[in-house]
């Protein structure tokens, strides 16, 4: 296409609320075979939910324990922390003292609070604090990951106390987008940090096939070389700052726009609405252009 016919297009997809930092981008948008698609805040809302509590042994009640995972949880940036915060609050609970805690990425916190060792997180977390997973618990686990809640496991000194079951909405259009895109021919691939059976209960009521799950923040942009290794021309779109590394290595990059800064400059495109229609209406516009339909 001619830089001419380049800045038409940037200003059509402009009115659909699609911020196009080179033109460029357009043209090689039009060449993408595969779409990957972050599932926190870009399939999902982003905005998660306490949904259930379940406290395992007497020791601790459910409110007790949200007060001290809420405590700790204030150390940390992720959306769970927010949603754990956000339900103690609702409830009015009194936050006890915790220290600052350690952040382990794509797992979890571990830390000091009403005088005990807490870790707060998922399996790899549990399995690498050495805490015990008896078989009733995984039971309990599954169900609530089955309908697509991520389960955040609960340990006091090393003993496992409580399972939160939280929940992300998917956003209401993602389902359609993401049919739209598989009509343009487009191969469509689920890139998730969350639980491989949580990730596949989102997967499945969006109608996606393939899900990469438990891939860790850093191993992100590993995964988009390597479908770009196997040939694709692979298109991106995430909010998160994990997603940068995917958003700036993959042929077009797409960040959503209520996402955070880091994804959007990391991104070849800008989607304004927060919908995932702006994929497929921004491959349209790019098609569209090549052909100087414009
Ligand atoms: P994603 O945001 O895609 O779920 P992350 O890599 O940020 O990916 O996190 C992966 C998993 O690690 C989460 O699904 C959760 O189980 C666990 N995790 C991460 N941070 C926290 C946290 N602050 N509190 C509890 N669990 C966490
Ligand atoms: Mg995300």
């Amino acid at each position: 296409a001619t830089p001419m016919s380049l800045m038409v297009g940037v200003g059509k997809a402009a009115e659909q609320g699609i911020i196009i930092r080179r033109g460029e981008a357009l043209q090689t948008a039009a060449s993408l075979d595969t779409i990957v698609l972050d599932k926190t805040g870009t399939i999902t809302e982003g905005m998660p939910t306490v949904n259930h509590i379940e406290c395992l042994g007497a020791e601790w009640d459910a409110d007790t324990l949200l007060g001290i995972v809420a405590a700790l949880e204030q150390g940390s940036e992720h959306s769970l922390a927010k949603a754990v915060i956000q339900a103690a609050q609702t409830k009015h609970i009194v936050l006890p003292d915790a220290e600052v805690p350690t952040i382990v990425p794509g797992q979890g916190l571990l830390g000091r609070a009403s005088s005990h060792h807490w870790a707060i997180g998922n399996n790899g977390l549990m399995k690498a604090q050495q805490v015990d997973m008896p078989e009733t618990v995984e039971k309990t686990m599954t169900s609530m990951a089955s309908e697509g809640m991520t389960v955040v496991m609960v340990a006091c000194d090393r003993q496992l106390v409580g399972l939160m079951g939280i929940a992300d909405p998917i956003k209401a259009d993602s389902a359609a987008a993401i049919s739209r895109l598989q009509s343009m021919g487009l191969n469509v691939v689920m890139l998730t940090g969350d639980n491989r059976r949580t990730a596949e209960a989102v997967a499945k009521s969006v109608g996606i096939q393939q899900v990469l799950a438990e891939v860790m923040p850093d191993e992100k942009g590993g995964q988009i070389r390597e479908l770009q290794a196997q040939g694709h021309r692979v298109g991106m779109v995430g909010d998160g700052i994990n997603d940068a590394p995917a958003l700036a290595g993959a042929e077009v990059g797409f960040a959503i726009g209520t996402g955070t800064d880091v994804a959007i400059e990391s991104a070849d495109m800008t989607l304004m609405r927060g919908s995932l229609h702006g994929v497929p209406d921004a491959i349209t516009v790019a098609k569209a252009t090549l052909r100087n339909i414009y």
